[in-house]
């Protein structure tokens, strides 16, 4: 017992002088969110592009209600499956029409989009290696009658459905990904049904702070660049953390005794 708290002693000590050559960090929210080392947080849009050959490595068949074979990633069907839920012990049905959508398959869509409109890009299909769908984090989620429908409008909004989901989608991890007053950000029309997967620390965030991902994004990667021009660095910042999350659990000689030191760095 003794040694090991000695031992914790010493590692703790050994970090927090690292640590105290870095600036506070003062960001709402923690570093490890901003690594986006789950890409849970990463921005696909007219000026990010996806390269064609990303494509998310944990997709799996969608375990809710759906009208597609799209796959989603586990984060998102996990998140899925507990909305669902709820929404259904408040009367409301939901269907996923649309999921995970590769580089290629948005690449025919667009064209496709293109030659019926005369090759003009009406803003309702994304570029190829634009669209959130590339993501696996995006999904279109609808009522029943909404999915026997030909096109999608911003109408969908007045259903119970999507009132529901603009209040709840939050707390699952999801934001409204191009919201009614954020089309000249986002470039992209109201799209009630576009759901898209942040996690719930950055939703519940983004939502505080009535944020598109654009906006977001912005603001997160300025925060960091001005981090380091006050002489942080971002990277080492991660791994001291990393350091002393991995010495705050450990056990006392008897092995019975948890010893536990957590640390709220934010
Ligand atoms: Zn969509």
């Amino acid at each position: 017992m003794k040694r090991i708290g000695i031992f914790v002693f010493i590692l703790l000590a050994c970090c927090c002088a690292a640590m105290a050559e870095q600036p506070e960090w003062t960001y709402p929210l923690p570093p490890e969110i901003l690594a986006n080392n789950e890409g849970y947080i990463t921005l696909a849009n007219k000026e990010v592009l996806l390269d064609a050959d990303y494509a998310p490595q944990d997709l799996e068949k969608l375990a809710v209600r759906n009208v597609v074979d799209d796959p989603v990633r586990k984060a998102v069907n996990d998140a899925l499956v507990t909305m669902f839920a709820d929404a259904e012990e408040n009367g409301y049905k939901l269907y996923v029409k649309s999921a995970y959508r590769s580089y290629q398959t948005q690449h025919t869509m667009y064209f496709n989009r293109l030659e019926k409109n005369n090759g003009k890009d009406d803003g309702w299909v994304s570029y190829p290696g634009a669209s959130d769908h590339q993501t696996g984090l995006g999904i279109d989620v609808l009522n029943y009658a909404w999915t026997k429908k030909e096109g999608m409008n911003e109408k969908f909004a007045l259903e119970d459905e999507a009132k529901w989901m603009a209040e709840n989608c939050w707390d699952y991890g999801f934001v409204i990904r191009y919201m009614e007053d954020k089309e000249e950000i986002t470039q992209i029309n109201y799209e009630p049904w576009h759901l898209r997967y942040v996690g719930p620390e950055v939703a519940k965030y983004m939502q505080e702070m009535h944020y598109c991902l654009e906006e977001f994004t912005q603001e997160w990667q300025a925060y960091i660049e001005e981090y380091e021009a006050n002489g942080g660095d971002f990277n080492q910042l991660l791994k001291e953390r990393a350091a002393i999350e991995a010495t705050v659990i450990g056990y006392s000689e008897d092995g019975e005794e948890e010893v536990s030191l957590s640390h709220n760095f934010y």
